[in-house]
C-alpha cells in the first residue's frame, strides 16, 4: 500500500477544489480569523514509526478541541470509571457549546468532548495537579517530539475575553455540585489546552498512541492501557465530532476528533494515527477539507471499520 502515493493524490484533489468547500474560517474567538483559508496539510504515523505527509506541513495551529482527548486522557489515568460520575458517554446531539441540555440533564454533561464535558474533565484534572498547564504542555512536548510546543497566548487570551459560553456552563455545572474549583482558574487551563500550537505531523505523532493500544509510538511508554484506549476510541467514534459524530462515522468509518482550528485526527487500530488540517469549517465546527480528505483517505485505502 502505498500511503505518500494516495496522501499525493489527495493534496492534488483538495487543492484543485480548495475554494469551493463550504463554510467559513472559525470567527467566535477572533484570534482564529485570520487562519488562511486555503490552508491544507496533511499526515499519517503508522505503528512503526513511519510517516507520511503533504501540503502545508510545517505550519502550526491551536489543536482546540483535539487537546479534550489528552485532558480525558490524563483524568482517566487519575480518576479510572469513578469519572464516569461527573460526564456521560452519549452521544449529545447538540452543539460543541449547548447549555440547554446540561440545564435538562442536572449539570451533567453528556460527554468528555463537548464542551462543557471538557471542563468537567479539566475540573477533576486541575483538583489533582499542581501545575495542569504546564503538566500538559510537557505531555505534548514528549507525545509530539518537539520539547519546544508551546501555547499560542494570544489565542488563549482572545477565547478567555470571549469565552461567556464556555463560563456560563461551568458555572451551571458548579449551580448542580458538579464543578469543585474556583471557575476563572479553570476556564484559563481549559483555554491553554485549547491554544497549544503545533503542526500536521506533530498533532498526528502526539495521539498516535490511540492507534497503538495506549503506548506511545517512539518510546513505548504506556501512555493509558489498553482496555482505557480502546474505550476512549469507542467513545471518539461516537461523539469526536459533535453533533457530526454519525456522519462521520458513516463517511470515514474511524474514531475522530475536530477542533475548531481546523484539524481534525482519526485513528486505524493497530494501523495509523491521521491528522488533516484546513481551517474552513462547517456549520457543525468541522474542517470541510478535511472531512473530504479523511473520506478519500478512508475510501481509497479501504481503512473503515466495518
Ligand atoms: N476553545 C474552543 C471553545 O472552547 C474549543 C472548541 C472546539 O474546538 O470545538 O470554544
Amino acid at each position: 500500500m502505498d500511503v505518500q502515493k494516495v496522501l499525493k493524490e489527495i493534496n492534488t484533489d483538495v487543492r484543485a477544489q480548495i475554494g469551493e468547500f463550504e463554510g467559513r474560517v472559525a470567527d467566535y474567538i477572533p484570534a482564529l480569523a485570520c487562519a488562511p483559508e486555503d490552508g491544507f496539510a496533511m499526515a499519517v504515523y503508522d505503528i512503526n514509526g513511519n510517516v507520511f505527509e503533504v501540503g502545508d506541513i510545517s505550519t502550526t495551529y491551536t489543536i482546540q478541541s483535539i487537546s479534550k482527548i489528552l485532558t480525558l486522557t490524563l483524568a482517566l489515568q487519575r480518576y479510572g470509571d469513578s469519572l464516569w460520575a461527573r460526564v456521560g458517554k452519549e452521544p449529545s446531539g447538540t452543539a460543541f457549546n449547548s447549555l440547554t441540555q446540561l440545564e435538562f440533564e442536572k449539570g451533567i454533561p453528556r460527554n468528555p468532548f463537548i464542551n462543557a464535558g471538557a471542563l468537567a474533565t479539566c475540573d477533576a484534572l486541575y483538583s489533582r495537579l499542581s501545575a495542569p498547564t504546564f503538566h500538559m504542555l510537557e505531555t505534548f512536548r514528549k507525545l509530539s517530539g518537539n520539547g519546544r510546543i508551546s501555547i499560542n497566548t494570544d489565542v488563549a487570551r482572545s477565547e478567555f475575553e470571549h469565552g461567556h459560553r464556555n463560563a456560563a456552563m461551568a458555572y451551571l455545572m458548579k449551580s448542580f455540585s458538579n464543578f469543585d474549583n474556583n471557575v476563572e482558574d479553570v476556564l484559563k487551563a481549559y483555554f491553554s489546552f485549547c491554544a497549544i500550537e503545533m503542526n500536521t505531523r506533530e498533532l498526528a505523532r502526539s495521539f498516535g498512541f490511540l492507534a497503538n493500544r495506549g503506548r506511545d509510538i517512539h518510546s513505548g511508554d504506556i501512555i493509558i492501557d489498553a482496555k482505557q484506549n480502546s474505550q476512549l476510541n469507542s467513545l471518539l467514534f461516537t461523539s469526536g465530532l459533535y453533533d457530526a459524530s454519525g456522519d462521520f462515522a458513516y463517511r470515514v468509518g474511524m474514531p475522530g476528533k475536530s477542533g475548531v482550528g481546523g484539524a481534525i485526527v482519526a485513528f486505524v487500530p493497530d494501523r495509523f494515527s491521521v491528522a488533516v488540517w484546513s481551517p474552513k469549517l462547517n456549520k457543525y465546527g468541522n474542517s470541510s477539507a478535511g472531512l473530504y480528505a479523511l473520506e478519500q483517505f478512508a475510501d481509497r485505502l479501504s481503512l473503515q471499520l466495518f
